[in-house]
């Protein structure tokens, strides 16, 4: 049985785009021109697994905001009614827009369980717009490129629930889906440190090499397996696969081509030689993992090498926490890929940092740490008058974000956010984690 999906959303945030990678064909007509999609295109696909039957919309056009909901074609609100799950898709660029309020309000209407796509997510601009989109309530929004094909897992893990059981879509069931998401994992590093020879080692006994036919999702999955219950995905971003039929001396790994592997990740492998770890391109590579918010473990290969184990521990810890404060306190576990020595305290290490990765705060708490640290520390006065941080909520989690209201925000010193940053990590015990705090000039929304 297939599940019907309808794609709706404003013109131009991607829907045709989106439509056209999950069917993998070129069905509907993708044009800059808002509103070009003028047909219903309908296309039953396979997304690695999941029978689709999907339905792109030909949207409304865009008029002044008072005359949106009546300008909603007929095709997008049959689409709503005939579709199980509806995937509204917004440009996470352009932010929430009138028009996407009035299509939220039309879905929430409708009763249609919903999936909030942030699109465009690439962009460096699309941060600020995922996060709008939590006014919408309709829950957490999941970051794609419908261009790029970047966020495919995630909309898969979405989506998955609702093929398995159609008409049920309870809390527990979301809870359950969450807990059993496949853990994504990418390995990166610079070249000759070990990359190959670790991914050999984590595959010597679990090898299930995924094949070309296994689907969208699974193009760049190099391998799957089970630890501990939980699904690993090693995705093969970093040209390990290739690495490992032909072995390229000359290969340069870039903190450019670091990134699409860091981006299909939750949590990356930043392998290093011990002898020599902490070098500036490790500096580079751990900066864009930290920026990108995922989870970090350190894995200090050749460890069979090191005469001074304790020592050398010690030193890398040092090392790690002085020049890489942004994730101060993240795991550092030393391997030998040649041995194999230490590579079963590797598994656990990622499913832990994962697991604080996921790390969710209650508000209550939260703003009692506010108040601690503004006692211990008040932020500074600005032009004779203080800066008042007054409210402060977790946005997400995977990385942990939160949203700081009060006043005069723009002129708090980024010394003071690095502050309450490592004070949430210690406070709520969330070492090595990469956090985000987002400011917003506001009062306390909920005060009243
Ligand atoms: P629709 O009107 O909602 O069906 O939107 P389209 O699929 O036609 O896309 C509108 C424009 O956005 C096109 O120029 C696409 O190339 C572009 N687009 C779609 N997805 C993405 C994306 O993930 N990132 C970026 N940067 N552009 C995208
Ligand atoms: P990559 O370029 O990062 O994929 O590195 P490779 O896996 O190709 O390894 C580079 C070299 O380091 C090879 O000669 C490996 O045999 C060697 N090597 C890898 N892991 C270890 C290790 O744990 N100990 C030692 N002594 N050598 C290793």
């Amino acid at each position: 049985m297939s599940l019907t999906v309808a794609i709706v959303g404003r013109p131009n945030v991607g829907k045709s785009t989106l439509f056209n990678r999950l069917a993998g064909k070129q069905l509907a007509i993708v044009d800059d021109t808002p509103g070009v999609t003028r047909d219903r295109a309908v296309a039953t696909t396979d997304f690695a697994g999941l029978e689709l039957k999907l339905i792109d919309t030909a949207g409304f056009d865009e008029g002044a905001p008072e005359t949106l909901a009546a300008r909603m074609t007929a095709q997008t609100k049959a689409a709503i009614k005939d579709a199980q799950v509806c995937l509204f898709v917004f440009d996470a660029r352009a932010g929430i827009t009138a028009g996407d309020e009035i299509l939220a309000a039309e879905l929430r209407k409708s009763g249609k369980p919903i999936i909030l796509c942030a699109n465009k997510s690439e962009s460096r601009a699309a941060a600020a717009g995922e996060l709008e989109a939590y006014a919408l309530g309709l829950g957490e929004p999941i970051a794609i490129s419908a261009e790029h094909g970047l966020g495919l897992s995630e909309l898969h893990d979405a989506l998955a629930p609702y093929a398995e059981r159609p008409q049920d879509s309870s809390q527990a069931d979301s809870e359950q889906s969450e807990a059993q998401r496949p853990l994504r994992l990418a390995i990166v590093g610079r070249p000759n440190v070990g990359k190959s020879s670790l991914m050999n080692r984590l595959l010597g006994e679990e090898r299930a090499l995924t094949g070309p036919e296994a689907g969208i999702t699974r193009d760049a999955v190099l391998a799957e397996w089970r630890f501990e219950g939980r699904e690993i995905l090693l995705h093969d971003t970093a040209g390990l696969r290739k690495k490992a039929r032909v072995v390229d001396r000359l290969e340069q790994l870039s903190v450019d081509s670091a990134l699409a592997a860091v981006r299909f990740a939750d949590c990356v492998l930043l392998v290093m030689d011990a002898n020599m770890a902490f070098e500036k391109q490790d500096l580079a590579i751990a900066d864009l993992i930290a920026r990108e918010g995922r989870a970090l473990v350190f894995v200090a290969n050749k460890w069979d090498q090191v005469a001074d184990r304790q020592k050398m521990m010690k030193e890398l810890r040092e090392k790690r926490d002085r020049l890489l404060p942004q994730v101060a306190g993240a795991a550092i576990e030393g391997v030998s890929a040649l041995t194999g020595e230490g590579l079963e305290r590797l598994m656990p290490s990622v499913i832990e940092t994962e697991r604080i990765w996921n790390t969710r705060v209650p508000t209550p708490a939260l703003n009692r740490f506010l108040e601690e640290a503004q006692n211990r520390h008040p932020p500074p006065a600005v032009k004779g008058r203080r800066i008042r941080l007054r409210y402060m909520t977790q946005a997400k989690a995977r990385p942990p974000t939160f949203v700081l209201f009060g006043n005069q925000l723009k002129s708090l010193p980024d010394s003071y956010l690095r502050y309450l940053a490592n004070g949430l990590r210690s406070a709520f015990d969330m070492p090595g984690t990469p956090i985000r705090l987002n400011l917003r000039a506001s009062k306390n929304p909920f005060a009243e």
